[in-house]
């Protein structure tokens, strides 16, 4: 996204030879990836020649390059205050407003999304990446025709896109479930429903995530994503057909969250509804603090710790695994392909994470947690973000929960 730097066409005058004088050292530290030297330099051109197009252009490029240099260590916030500067700078490019919908949409910030993005198209029609962007962007939106539109336009000129095939195919099965559903609001979240939900129902969702963007906020130290966040309340049928999930799943985050509000044709008590919003909710949390790579048993056993108690029956399950040497080794437990385990295998997967977090959680503290999620974030692996914040490896960890079930 980054253009080559241009060296200055002098106009007559002095300011002019201290504006180029100062490109110049700007070009020079450019070179040597010094991006905030480089802005130095070139703020103090733009300062001398507001109206150069030269200056302009460059001191934009030079806050691009220091946004993609820090986007690189996870640290959207601060690249995006680049971003905002380099398109006040320089509004007629394209290049910072793709880049900034980008991280918006890294940062769970949908409508400034959108907004950007669309600024973008207007500005250069046919840019492919502001157009998927968009598609993604309308898509979190759930505005699934809107975002039909982009991807179709994106893979009619780009077939090979990687990964867009299939996120169309999917927003296009959705589709065809969601697309007479009505919508409700609330403060945080905005819900998408079948025609014939009993109202009270409706509102008892809401009420339920709003509770739990409270309580969740108030454990994890104050962690409170940006709304609105989707939710899809779906009866059973509906819940399968659109995510192609079996009917052991419960609910489902996938960027938005998913959940049926029946099961074998009745409505799910308060209890049950609360445990399954609560639990998909902390994965909303873990996303945001975490951003994308925190593991898989990381994310599960603290959306059971807060939404639940570790049950009797998980407890005997593991105390069994851990006396029998069936238990998951934590590396084991990492990926998201563990979906497609099955059932009773599948519970002893969540009940070890369960343990595993609940160990952590309860003798140190949300801190430590939270902190570890954080480093994950800005690209440590998690092992070592385990290790730097527990002094403990993946085995240690695994020894001393099994302990407890010996
Ligand atoms: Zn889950």
């Amino acid at each position: 996204m980054i253009c080559a730097l241009t060296v200055l066409a002098l106009s007559a005058g002095a300011a002019a030879v201290n504006a180029a004088e100062y490109n110049n050292a700007g070009i020079e530290a450019y070179g040597r990836n010094e991006w905030r030297e480089a802005i130095s330099n070139f703020e103090k051109a733009y300062e001398l020649e507001p109206q150069h197009e030269t200056v302009r252009h460059n001191l934009c490029n030079a806050h691009q390059a220091a946004a993609n240099a820090l986007a690189k260590n996870a640290d959207f916030p601060a690249a995006v205050k680049h971003l905002e500067l380099a398109i006040g700078i320089d509004p007629t490019n394209p290049a910072p407003l793709v880049q900034l919908g980008a991280y918006y949409l890294r940062l769970d910030m949908v409508p400034e999304a959108i907004l950007r993005l669309e600024e973008a198209i207007e500005l250069k029609p046919g840019d492919l990446d502001a157009h998927e962007f968009l598609g993604q962007a309308y898509y979190l939106d759930n505005d699934l025709p809107s975002a039909r539109a982009q991807w179709e336009y994106v893979l009619e000129m780009a077939p090979d896109r990687p990964g867009l095939q299939e996120r169309y195919q999917k927003a296009f099965r959705e589709e065809a479930v969601e697309g007479d559903f009505k919508r409700g609001t609330s403060r945080h979240f905005t819900i998408s429903y079948p025609d014939d939900l009993p109202t009270h129902l409706r509102g008892q969702v809401l009420n339920l995530l709003e509770r739990a963007y409270l309580e969740v906020g108030r454990k994890t130290g104050g962690v409170y994503p940006p709304g609105p966040m989707q939710v899809i309340a779906y009866k059973e049928e509906q819940f399968s057909e659109a995510t192609q999930l079996e009917s052991h799943v419960g609910a489902v985050y996938d960027g938005k969250i998913r959940v049926p509000l029946t099961e074998r044709g009745e409505f799910l008590n308060e209890e049950e509804l609360r445990r399954r919003l609560t639990h998909e909710y902390v994965h909303v949390v873990v996303r945001y603090a975490g951003g994308p790579n925190v593991p898989w048993w990381m994310n599960e056993g603290l959306a059971e710790v807060l939404s639940r108690n570790l049950s009797s029956e998980a407890t005997t399950m593991l105390r069994r695994a851990h006396q029998e040497q069936l238990a998951f080794s934590l590396s084991d437990l990492e990926g998201s392909q563990l979906n497609v385990l099955k059932p009773d295998v599948l519970r002893l997967a969540y009940a070890q994470s369960q343990a595993t977090v609940e160990l952590m959680w309860n003798r140190f503290g949300q801190r430590r947690f939270m902190q570890m999620l954080s480093d994950i974030s800005a690209g440590v692996a998690p092992e070592e973000a385990l290790r730097r914040n527990y002094r403990r490896t993946y085995s240690t960890l695994e020894q001393e929960v099994a302990a407890g079930y010996l």
